[in-house]
């Protein structure tokens, strides 16, 4: 099984590049931001507690992500692998997530991080405010708290994946084929051990 972490600040690529793993490599896609925007359209109460952080560029509490990735993970015990899209993304939710996996005698596989620098990811995000809808990507004040938050409270979570040996670190800016070039190649050296 191929488990993958796509990790890296909003607005680093991950959206775009985590489709095209998916397709070469067959992968079920688990992106704890998507699935609570899932939960917000049908206004479950989950959704509603989660949508008044989300809307101030704060993390949602990790027990809600955990037991959201728990779920998805019992339902498809049979997947190829799993590429876990904007989580972890604290150290706690790392932790659960090597937890949960180790019960099903699996592992992370690899971390692959798109590196961004933060001027570059602010002009991405508005830019994709003008298009996606989400209304945290339309307020550069709200930007700046979310990599904020990522800096302070995700940052961390890379030395957990770099102190067991699965981190690797990728350009994130340029040609979206060259960057997935890279990250074939990076999950190619560790699916060939
Ligand atoms: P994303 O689509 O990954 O940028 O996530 C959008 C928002 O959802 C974030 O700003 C957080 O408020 C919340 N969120 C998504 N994933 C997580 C996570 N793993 N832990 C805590 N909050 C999350």
């Amino acid at each position: 099984m191929l488990n993958l972490i796509l990790f890296g600040p909003p607005g680093a690529g991950k959206g775009t590049q985590s489709e095209k793993i998916i397709a070469r490599y067959n992968l079920i896609h688990l992106s704890t931001g998507d699935l609570l925007r899932s939960e917000i359209q049908a206004g479950s109460e989950l959704g509603l507690r989660a949508k008044t952080l989300m809307d101030q560029g704060l993390l949602v509490p990790d027990e809600v992500v955990i037991g959201m990735i728990d779920h998805k993970l019992r339902d498809h015990r049979d997947a190829a692998g799993f590429i876990f899209d904007g989580f972890p993304r604290t150290v706690k939710q790392s932790e659960a997530l090597d937890e949960l996996l180790a019960t099903y005698d699996q592992s992370i596989s690899v971390m692959i991080a798109l590196v961004v620098d933060d001027s570059e990811l602010l002009s991405r995000l508005l830019n994709r405010g003008k298009t996606s809808g989400r209304p945290d990507d339309q307020n550069e004040e709200l930007i700046s708290k979310r990599i904020h938050e990522y800096n302070s409270k995700t940052k961390p979570v890379a030395d957990y994946y770099q102190q067991q040996g699965k981190f690797v670190p990728i350009e994130g800016i340029g040609e979206i084929e060259t960057i997935f070039a890279e990250i074939n190649k990076a999950i190619d050296s560790v699916t060939s051990k």
